[in-house]
């Protein structure tokens, strides 16, 4: 068991995590955060961030994250890549594992944001990796010429679908009905693209492959049962994100799926828990407010703080 006692320890990066990590630095609380095996967050699978306030031109989302951490570091911020396995807290210092070993700490602020969902459609799990993906950013590249799909009628789609035609012949976004969560702006980028074909109320049913991976899917009209197939070597799925909490088993209250509950402003049901970003956030789900809220959760630390003394 290790012998210190943090003041405090933040799980998880991104834009919250290290918003918290800089605030609680400059406070002098020397925190030290698990940043996670793929540090950074959702941003870094973002091609470019055009909506973070002081960007004129726009900034990559690895590139912003790169920052966000320099920025924290320069001011004492101690980063660890590594993932939290679980934590224990029942007792104070709370009690935190991290491949294998122990760490305490006095207060924690939770900034593990969400993950991407997969549809589950018939022969996804065998096609994932092999023409399926949830990161256009990431593997958009493959598909050069190639005639590729996106599912879902959000912001993600939109990005996601636009980003593609960089590399794709043809594009064709896929949404169960015809009104769209997205903000006007990225539909109408997705709507006027010429490599962009946009078919609302089509569901997939099931994903086709061949020796050569994915070759296409069996789509679904949801308002008759109606089938047809289309052909695509690629498919994106953009259909939103689920908060990554498991490793909390259940010790801090969340709602039904799995959102961490604020109990007084930043603070969870836990006394001296903190949670940040999206990993607490049903609503607004942005950049600029993740941070924000990284900021409220490390200036709540550090109040909380003060008061046990
Ligand atoms: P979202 O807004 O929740 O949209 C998810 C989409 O997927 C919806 O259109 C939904 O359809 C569809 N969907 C959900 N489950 C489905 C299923 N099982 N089968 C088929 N379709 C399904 O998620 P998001 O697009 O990931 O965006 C999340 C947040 O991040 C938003 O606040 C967004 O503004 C933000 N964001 C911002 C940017 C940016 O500004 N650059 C980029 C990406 C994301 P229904 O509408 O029918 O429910």
């Amino acid at each position: 068991m290790a012998d210190e006692v943090r003041n405090v320890i933040i799980i998880g990066s991104g834009p919250a995590g290290y918003t918290a990590g800089l605030y609680s630095a400059r406070a002098l609380l020397e925190p030290l955060m698990f940043a996670g095996y793929m540090s950074g967050g959702q941003l870094m699978l973002t091609s470019d961030i055009e909506n973070f306030p002081g960007y004129p031109e726009g900034i990559g989302g690895p590139e912003m994250m790169i920052q966000l951490r320099e920025q924290a570091e320069k001011f004492g911020l101690e980063v660890q890549d590594k993932n939290v396995e679980r934590v224990d807290f029942s007792t104070k210092p709370f009690r935190i594992w991290v491949e294998g070993e122990e760490f305490r700490s006095k207060s924690v602020i939770i900034c593990t944001g969400a993950e991407s969902i997969w549809l589950g459609a018939e022969g996804e799990e065998e096609q994932k990796g092999r023409g399926i993906s949830t990161c256009a950013t990431c593997d958009g590249a493959f598909f050069r010429e190639q005639e590729v799909l996106v599912i879902g009628g959000g912001d993600s789609a939109m990005e996601e679908a636009t980003f593609l035609t960089r590399f794709a012949s043809k594009v064709t976004l896929l949404h169960r009905r015809d009104v769209f969560r997205a903000s006007k702006v990225m539909y109408e980028r997705a709507l006027n693209n010429p490599k962009i074909e946009i078919r609302t109320f089509r569901t997939v049913k099931s994903w086709l492959s061949d020796e050569s991976g994915l070759s296409g899917a069996i789509l679904e009209d949801p308002r008759d049962g109606s089938t047809e197939e289309i052909s695509c070597t690629g498919a994106f799925i953009a259909i939103g994100h689920k908060p990554i909490t498991n490793f909390l088993d259940g010790q801090v209250q969340t709602d039904d799926s799995g959102y961490i509950l604020a109990k007084i402003h930043t603070m969870t049901s836990v006394d001296g828990v903190f949670a940040a970003g999206d990993v607490v956030d049903t609503r607004y789900r942005q950049a600029i407010t993740a941070a924000g809220m990284g900021c409220q959760a490390a200036i709540d630390a550090e109040k909380w703080l003060e008061e046990q003394h």
